[in-house]
């Protein structure tokens, strides 16, 4: 069975997303670790990690069905020092969050380098990607593409390449792979989906595929922009999804859903989920 669902509410508290991915038969889920949109956050309780880590298990997810996505306010390219630091410490706050949640991958968009070059904002980069693997054990951080819109990095296997040498192709770093980036960045998902997913594979390995975001895409292919559709309404189409569930590619790892009509969230789970056993 493949591990499909949404990115859950985390408001209240932590442990009731479970309960959210649960109840509309969700097999796989992400999460926020915090308030993603404020710097500080009160600490992560341990009684709140273990009603999370609980629910978890009353409701027969593992740890393997769940990718948390680190905050937005994050930019591991940026050339601003400061910013830099505050950026590294955020993200060190949400990776020891995931841990003690009982979860070992942590999503991240690598950011943008503003000013300068490509290659510098990779090392800066690389370099807060080390700094986490250094400092929490077992975690391992799966770098999202992106649409590439600016100075956004990472809208191709070539530079999601680069950040990971950069990184010491340490076998704790791999990637998301987003449909709807993919689209935007000029990966035709619609029409090649396989081909797309066996070249990530002959380039990276299996084992280098964390998770992946299934997306249809609102904005036309090479757009540069990010804008999500519900699964079927958008440029991608459905038939493409199916294609993707039913890669070898996708076993094992969670494929969520980040698109932008809730009310759909069982429909889009239950249609590809009977896809992908198709
Ligand atoms: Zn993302
Ligand atoms: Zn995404």
């Amino acid at each position: 069975m493949r591990l499909i669902g949404p990115h859950v509410s985390i408001r209240e508290n932590i442990a009731l997303s479970v309960a959210r991915a649960h109840s509309i038969g969700a097999t796989g889920f992400a999460i926020f670790t915090k308030n993603q949109r404020v710097w500080s956050s009160p600490p992560l309780s341990d009684a709140d990690a273990e009603g999370f880590r609980s629910a978890m298990e009353a409701d027969g997810y593992t740890h393997s069905a769940v990718l948390p996505h680190a905050g937005y306010l994050i930019n591991p390219a940026t050339p601003d020092e400061e910013l830099w630091r505050k950026s590294l410490s955020l993200f060190l706050d949400e990776a020891g969050r995931a841990s003690m949640l009982g979860l070992t991958v942590i999503n991240i968009h690598p950011g943008a380098y503003r000013e300068g070059t490509a290659e510098e904002g990779i090392r800066r980069a690389a370099a807060m990607f080390s700094a986490v693997l250094d400092s929490i054990p077992g975690m391992r951080i799966a770098i999202e593409n992106t649409a590439g819109a600016g100075t956004i990095l990472g809208s191709s296997f070539e530079e999601l390449d680069a950040l990971l040498e950069a990184s010491g192709a340490s076998e704790r770093i791999g990637f998301t792979l987003d449909t709807a980036h993919l689209y935007g960045s000029g990966y035709d998902v619609k029409e090649d989906p396989e081909g797309i997913l066996d070249s990530f594979v002959r380039r990276f390995g299996k084992e280098r595929l964390f998770g992946m975001h299934l997306n249809d895409s609102k904005v036309p292919l090479s757009s540069k922009k990010d804008r999500h559709s519900s699964i079927g309404e958008g440029y991608i189409g459905k038939e493409a999804f199916y294609a993707i569930v039913q890669h070898e590619a996708t076993e094992g790892i969670p494929l969520i859903l980040e698109t932008p009509d809730e009310s759909r969230w069982p429909e889009e789970i239950s249609m590809l989920l009977s896809a992908s056993e198709a």
